[in-house]
């Protein structure tokens, strides 16, 4: 994997208030970017973390756990916590599930994680500023390569 969009961060992620599950540092540029203009102004000065539990709605949450952003306060779809298309792996050449799907069903094969991995060695990807987690979509994508094999090797993609 490349070393596209590290985020820095020091100390353990809270849990998330909802599930409890550990969440992840996401760097401020991205929740800035990607919540809703007008739920800006609600943001607090702490370091906030990405939750990526595909059954929470909790999207972001602030270090002492105390602002939780749902992702209906976000500008964006989260793929990972959606189920019906579009649902987006890929935010900075867009790519979504269905792209995905539809090369495995038709071709049997996807060039799809190839190219977007070709950009980002060219450097072009800016996940920072368009992915919810923050972070590179190429283990989403490859995620999603493998699943859509697996439903259609059950004949039912
Ligand atoms: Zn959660």
């Amino acid at each position: 994997m490349s070393s596209c969009c590290v985020i820095p961060h020091e100390g353990d992620p809270p849990g998330c208030p909802m599930n409890d599950q550990v969440t992840k540092p996401v760097g401020r540029t991205t929740v800035e970017r990607l919540i809703k203009p007008e739920v800006r102004a609600a943001l607090t000065s702490q370091p906030y973390y990405f939750c990526d539990a595909p059954d929470c709605d909790t999207v972001y949450v602030s270090a002492l756990g105390d602002h939780v952003i749902t992702k209906d306060l976000l500008a964006v779809r989260v793929g990972i916590k959606e189920t019906q298309d579009p649902i987006p792996l890929c935010y900075c050449f867009g790519y979504d599930r269905k792209a995905v799907w539809d090369d495995i069903r038709l071709k049997g094969e996807t060039d799809i994680k190839k190219v977007i991995t070709e950009r980002v060695r060219a450097g072009e990807c800016r996940c920072e500023e368009t992915n919810p987690s923050g972070g590179c979509c190429l283990g989403t994508v490859s995620r999603a390569i493998k699943q859509a094999r697996a439903i259609k090797e059950q004949g039912l993609l």
